[in-house]
């Protein structure tokens, strides 16, 4: 470890560690943006904090957490708070803070509507890996926020999801209208 890491460097980072990985971030992810713990320590600091090992499952992607257009709803609430909050370009950099402070935030809001494991509900994300590759997804252009002129509400866009690029309050607003029978109870 070189001489310049101090000890104050190395309780932050700790500190860091243990409130992602307090959220059950997978030690991969921790690993890839805290490169002074080891992914055996991480581990190990995963264990101590849920007395159990980190989950073996696939990694979230980005272009299938939307599992249907109202799920488009909550994602643009989450990813709304993320960029209210956030003191960087959420298109270029990770904003580790604004990421737990608006998942907490979303977390907070909706604790009994959330299956935190599959099978998943509508309510995305549904944990805090899919926050964190949601916020990636940001960096990376594959989700964005869009402001829709017509509704003039944001709503967020997955790039190489299979669902069309359009604003979903808008959408779910026809569909509603559309469906509408006046005679039927
Ligand atoms: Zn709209």
């Amino acid at each position: 470890m070189s001489a310049w890491y101090t000890y104050e460097d190395r309780l932050r980072d700790h500190y860091l560690a243990y409130q992602l990985l307090k959220r059950k971030l997978r030690p991969t992810f921790v690993k890839a943006h805290i490169k002074t713990i080891s992914q055996h320590e991480l581990k190990a600091i995963h264990y101590a904090i849920h007395l159990h090992g980190p989950s073996n499952g696939q990694l979230p992607v980005v272009k299938t957490i939307p599992a249907s257009r109202e799920s488009f709803l909550y994602l643009t609430l989450f990813l709304s708070i993320y960029q209210i909050t956030s003191k960087v370009d959420t298109q270029s950099q990770l904003d580790v803070p604004a990421i737990l402070f608006a998942w907490d935030y979303f977390h907070r809001t909706f604790e009994h509507l959330i299956p935190e494991e599959r099978p998943y509900g509508k309510v995305r994300p549904a944990n805090f890996n899919e926050a964190w590759v949601l916020a990636q997804g940001m960096r990376k252009g594959q989700v964005a926020l869009k402001y829709c002129p017509r509704c003039r509400h944001n709503y967020s866009v997955f790039y190489e999801s299979k669902v069309r690029p359009v604003c979903q309050f808008c959408e779910l607003a026809d569909a509603n209208v559309n469906s509408f029978r006046p005679n039927t109870p």
